[in-house]
């Protein structure tokens, strides 16, 4: 029987609006839903292999439990038991802070089974352990925002439609669909406004998508975001640029600000980033004295250098503009389910965040400051120190640490330590090579969901309820159930709404437990299979400035003693153009994203992996002649870490002293070589030098190496 249905893909964030065809149980056929009022449509080539995944050879079906060497399926209420039964050994041996949860991208698109709910678990375990994908890739958000706006803020939306002058930081929208430009066909929405009229200003080492069809692409080198901002915002400040009415009446800390960026004049922005300092001082002037407009960061500014710094200076630009909570500018949604969850399933309130054992870096304000979390960076090294608190059991939802982690190294034998490592996933993944059990995941396609986690980010209010189209594996198992499933056998006092453990509600039961609240009642979402908005279709503006402001003068904090600190630190630092022979690396090695793959999955899907099943290695023309190598050479690529062998591959988008190597590739359990499996970029980080004191997180981007031709070393 052929039958279609409206639903939303999960493979990434957007949750693109999808019809999917279904034939006898099977899905053969995925395209873009027109109907949907944000993605008119849209899909990318991702979206449309989910028939592959869903239907792959390798998924997993059921339960496995590791004996030995080998897996061995066990039946699904059977490894509840046993896996209940070890975390409750572990707790009365240990105490709840030896069991953490990592929930990975996976884990976050389950609406049911995603952080806010983990957050409830642990809490009801008794333990702080709780670490996110977030604190890989993006903490300098919740660091930069509480520091700037003194709490998590809302306006995070660039309303791209009514804006002047769009200014994109180490972000591709074209690739990240990044929230902030409020995701779908963000190409089309930019190239749009750009017919309009909209100015585009590009601060990135790489000529990326955006960069392309930039007014001014500032293509500074790899690590000098903050550098180039800094000036930006002495180009504003030394030429009374700013929006004075709007500065005074929201912003606090300018004048000690300005003294701060005293030292990142023209010359000296020009010599550091390599940026000619005519350009800096156009995108200051163009971004200033537009009428409207915004800038947006992205995770390759956050995963580099001074990330808080830099991501803060972003912020900053906007206050000194008086672009938030304006239209055209940085706006807000309320979302359809917002944060009004029921009184019991409501994410614990961020308060002080737990303090993690190593190096003496603290827990953060998790995505929007929904919860709070542990940096993951920090997360092998409680697995791997002994004493009270040290972790001795991971549940991973959704996730890869063992790929994705800084210093693969460490991670693996970290999990190899562990007492019990539980994974749930929907294959076989690079991190179930360390696990004691894996329980296998439904597909998207095989549950019910709601878009909680596009909620707030879509461009006006919408919300979307899909039901789950096709059954999924009898013996697999949805995230939330995994939790309260252990909570039942744990005896936890875990609620959400009315329910309590003990009873066994259908997903959507549960699902209308934890948004009772919702803006908009799942009943009338239901209604709505290609999703619904209400209210008008375009950002608000107001009510937010200075209301939302956390400080309590109701300012944004322009001039916050870590900013003034951080600049001067930067300032003290040897200039990279004078340093880069003395430190011995020819290269800085950036990350980006490969349209083909989210995080770490699709690699394994045919129709993705035909261009080529690995992450190349971007390398400027010139730089491979000078090196001797061609597309397709086999290289290292090393520093004082580790060494990796990458594939290269010609582009002039980068630099010559700058390489793109995209991270989540090269499981290095697995024998076959980077030309069929990519490269493990996480042998070239280090999670306990160079590592940021604030965040921990470890350099990710702006590394400094060297790369050689493979055959001058051999293997
Ligand atoms: S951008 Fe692609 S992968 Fe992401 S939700 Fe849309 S179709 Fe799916």
């Amino acid at each position: 029987m052929h039958e279609s249905h409206k639903t939303f893909c999960r493979f990434c964030h957007v949750f693109c609006g999808l019809e999917v065809d279904v034939e006898d149980g099977r899905v053969v056929g995925v395209r873009g839903d027109r109907d949907n009022e944000v993605t008119r449509g849209y899909t990318c080539l991702k979206g449309r292999a989910e028939a592959e995944r869903i239907h792959h050879p390798d998924r997993l079906t059921s339960p496995q439990r590791r004996d030995g060497d080998r897996w061995e399926p066990i039946p699904r209420e059977a490894a509840l038991d046993e896996v209940a039964e070890r975390l409750g050994d572990i707790v009365a041996r240990h105490g709840p802070d030896a069991v953490a949860v990592y929930t990975g991208c996976g884990g976050h698109r389950t609406s049911a089974g995603g952080p806010w709910f983990v957050r409830r678990f642990l809490q009801a375990l008794g333990s702080t352990r709780m670490y996110t994908s977030f604190t890989i890739d993006s903490p300098s958000l919740a660091i930069a925002g509480k520091r700037f706006f003194g709490g998590p803020f809302p306006c995070n939306l660039l309303d791209v439609e009514r804006a002047e002058c769009a200014m994109f930081v180490g972000t591709n929208p074209a690739r990240s669909h990044q929230l902030n430009i409020a995701q779908s066909s963000p190409s089309h929405r930019i190239a749009a406004a750009k017919r309009g009229g909209m100015k585009i200003i590009v601060l990135d080492p790489r000529r990326s998508d955006v960069a392309r069809s930039a007014d001014i692409h500032l293509q500074a080198r790899p690590g000098e975001d903050a550098t180039v901002l800094a000036a930006m915002v002495k180009v504003i400040l030394d030429r009374g640029l700013q929006d004075q009415q709007y500065v005074d009446a929201y912003v606090s800390g300018v004048d000690a600000l300005h003294a701060a960026v005293r030292g990142f004049d023209l010359d000296y922005a020009e010599r550091r980033s390599g940026v000619p300092k005519q350009k800096i001082e156009d995108a200051a002037v163009t971004f200033a004295t537009a009428r409207s407009g915004g800038a947006v960061s992205g995770t390759g500014l956050h995963m580099a250098a001074h990330h808080n710094l830099a991501t803060q200076l972003v912020m900053t630009l906007n206050g000194l503009c008086g672009r938030y909570d304006r239209p055209g500018g940085m706006a807000r949604s309320e979302g359809a389910l917002g944060h009004a969850f029921n009184e019991d399933s409501r994410p614990i309130a961020t308060g002080t965040p737990p303090r993690s054992r190593i190096r003496g870096i603290s827990g953060m304000p998790g995505l929007f400051g929904a919860y709070d979390e542990l940096p993951t960076n920090t997360l092998a090294d409680e697995i791997l120190t002994p004493g009270e608190g040290q972790v001795r059991a991971l549940i991973v939802n959704g996730g890869n640490p063992a790929l994705v982690f800084a210093e693969a190294r460490r991670v693996q034998k970290a999990l190899e330590t562990l007492e019990l490592l539980v994974v749930i996933d929907l294959f076989r993944s690079a991190t179930v090579a360390h696990a004691d059990y894996v329980f296998a995941a439904r597909h998207p396609f095989e549950r019910p969901d709601v878009s909680k986690l596009m909620d707030t980010s879509y461009p006006f209010p919408f919300g979307h309820y899909t039901p789950g189209l096709v059954e999924g594996p009898e013996e697999s198992i949805e995230e939330w159930q995994l939790f309260w499933g252990l909570a039942r056998r744990l005896g936890l006092p875990l609620r959400v709404g009315k329910l309590t453990p003990e009873a066994t509600p259908t997903t959507d039961e549960f699902l209308d437990e934890m948004y009772r609240h919702a803006r908009v009642p799942l009943d009338e979402l239901r209604k709505h299979p290609s999703g619904v908005a209400f209210g008008e279709r375009t950002m608000q503006a107001g009510g937010v400035v200075p209301n939302m402001i956390g400080h309590e003068d109701k300012k944004f904090a322009a001039g916050h003693p870590a900013l003034l600190e951080e600049l001067a630190e930067v300032l003290a630092e040897q200039l990279p153009c004078d340093g880069a022979a003395a430190d011995g690396f020819a290269f800085r090695m950036i990350t980006y994203r490969m349209p083909e793959v989210y995080c770490t999955q699709g690699q394994n899907l045919p129709s993705l992996a035909k261009k080529r099943p690995y992450n190349p290695v971007l390398m400027n023309p010139a730089a491979m002649r000078e090196l001797g190598v061609a597309d397709g050479d086999s290289v290292w690529v090393e520093n004082q870490h580790g060494r990796v062998e990458g594939i290269v591959e010609a582009s002039g988008d980068v630099a010559a002293g700058t390489i793109a190597f995209a991270f989540g590739w090269g499981d290095p359990s697995d024998p076959r070589p980077a030309r069929e499996k990519g490269s493990n970029v996480q042998a070239l980080t280090c999670a306990d030098q160079g590592y940021d004191r604030v965040t921990g997180l470890a350099l990710q981007s702006a590394i400094p190496v060297n790369v050689r031709p493979s055959h001058q070393i051999g293997r």
